[in-house]
This record gives structure tokens, sequence and C-alpha cells, in this order.
């Protein structure tokens, strides 16, 4: 069992940064996002990713760690904020990497694990845990509207106003609260009618609803705007992105 929060039975830390060049590389062969960015746009992003893990700290518990997966945490980090050249994830120090799924008291193995990510609250505050496999099946051709790092990291950005209540303060203007609030409640009913192709985890509550969503509209934005045209025109205006065009 890990206990988080006294002492950190961390692995030796390996602050060895990829380079420059390794960074193209990675987001060239495993990031979808950065794919279809024009020249500039991809500058940017590489320089976002940079500078995302020059100020967090990732580490592995109970796995080994590749740059793959650092650059992948940042790109989970950074396709959310691409719309917020300046933003900066004040709430966040610490990305930790368990193997696979893991449970309420961060055990990785033994039964009943389901979590796949998590971001603290409390003595946790400024960590993100996140199932490895979960993370690099999230960027997989076969990760369909599902991607745990982007989910995590909405979480921090709904968060970032001191409510994780699925209303990003900061990010959208106060006349859209009440409509979005609406549209939130509205498909959360037809998900538990069996009429909607949203991930029914999306019934939690309004923060999993904007983290399910979110994830959909990064990963499948075609999709989603075909299905969700309302969701996808505001989740448009809480990013900034408008992914599909
Ligand atoms: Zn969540």
């Amino acid at each position: 069992m890990i206990i988080l929060g006294g002492y950190f039975p961390l692995r030796k830390r390996n602050r060895n940064k990829p380079s420059e060049d390794a960074y193209k590389v990675i987001l060239n062969e495993h990031i979808e996002y950065y794919q279809k960015l024009d020249d500039g746009g991809k500058a940017r992003f590489e320089k976002l990713v940079k500078e995302f893990l020059n100020v967090t700290h990732i580490e592995g518990v109970g796995t080994e760690i590749t740059d793959v997966d650092r650059v992948m945490v940042a790109s989970g980090a950074v396709i959310p904020i691409f719309g917020f050249p300046s933003w900066k994830y004040r709430n966040l120090t610490n990305v930790i990497l368990y193997p696979d799924t893991f449970n309420h008291e961060y055990q990785f193995e033994g039964g009943d694990r389901n979590i796949l990510g998590m971001v603290g609250s409390g003595y946790m505050n400024g960590q993100m845990l996140l199932s490895r496999a979960a993370l690099v099946k999230g960027f997989s051709k076969s990760s369909g509207a599902e991607n745990t790092a982007i989910h995590e990291f909405v979480h921090l950005l709904d968060m970032s106003d001191g409510a994780t209540d699925g209303i990003p303060q900061n990010l959208m203007k106060h006349e859209y609260t009440i409509p979005w609030l609406k549209m939130i409640h509205h498909e959360m009913q037809r998900i538990e009618a069996g009429h909607s192709d949203i991930n029914p985890y999306a019934v939690t509550n309004e923060a999993e609803f904007l983290a399910v969503a979110s994830e959909y509209f990064f990963q499948k934005p075609g999709e989603l705007k075909q299905h969700h045209p309302e969701i996808y025109e505001q989740l448009s205006r809480i990013f900034g992105q408008t992914p599909e065009k």
C-alpha cells in the first residue's frame, strides 16, 4: 500500500528532460492533436509542453516512466488550455503515474481498483494521480472519445475558481452559466434514458459531465459537433478553440 502525504516512497527522481528534438519526435508520433496543427501552432505547442515539464515533476510509483509518458502528460495539460496562451496550472506540482488502475487508498495491486485518474484535494493538493496504462491508451488510436489525462486536467481548470462544479468560471462568461447547466441536466437525462453516446460516467455530477464531455470534444470533435452541436458550441466557447473547423 502506498500512503501519500507524509512519506513518498518514490523511485529515484529522474530529472532528465527530453531534448527539444525528442519532444518533436514524440509529439509527431503520438499526439494526434499536435499533428493537426499548422507550423505556428506546432511551435507554440512544443513551447508549452517544454514549459509544463520544466515546472511539473512527473514520477512513477511501481512503474518506470519514459519520455513518451512525460510528453503525453504534458500534452494532456496543454490541449485544454491551448486557447489561453498565458495559462499556468497554479494548483499542480506533481503528476504521479501508477502502473494501472488504483483505489481510494492509492493501492495499485489487488482487487477493487477502478480509478484511472484523480486530482488531489486537501493534503493531496497539487498532486495528480494517473494510471499510466490509461494515459497511454488515451493517446492511442483505439481510445475513441476517452482520454484520462485530458479529463483530469479539465478538473484542474474547473477547480481553479475554487469550486469543482462543472462551471469553469475563469473560462466562461457569467451569462452562459445557466444555459450551460440546463444543457448538462438535459443531456444527463438523455444519457440515463440510453439516448446519448456520451460516456455514462458523465451523469455522476456536473463536474464529471464537463470532464467527460471535454474528452469527447478534444478526441472526437467532428462527432461531437455532429451529434451534440450545442454542447460542442458551448465547449468551444469555454476552451476558446474550434478543434473541428
Ligand atoms: Zn473525473
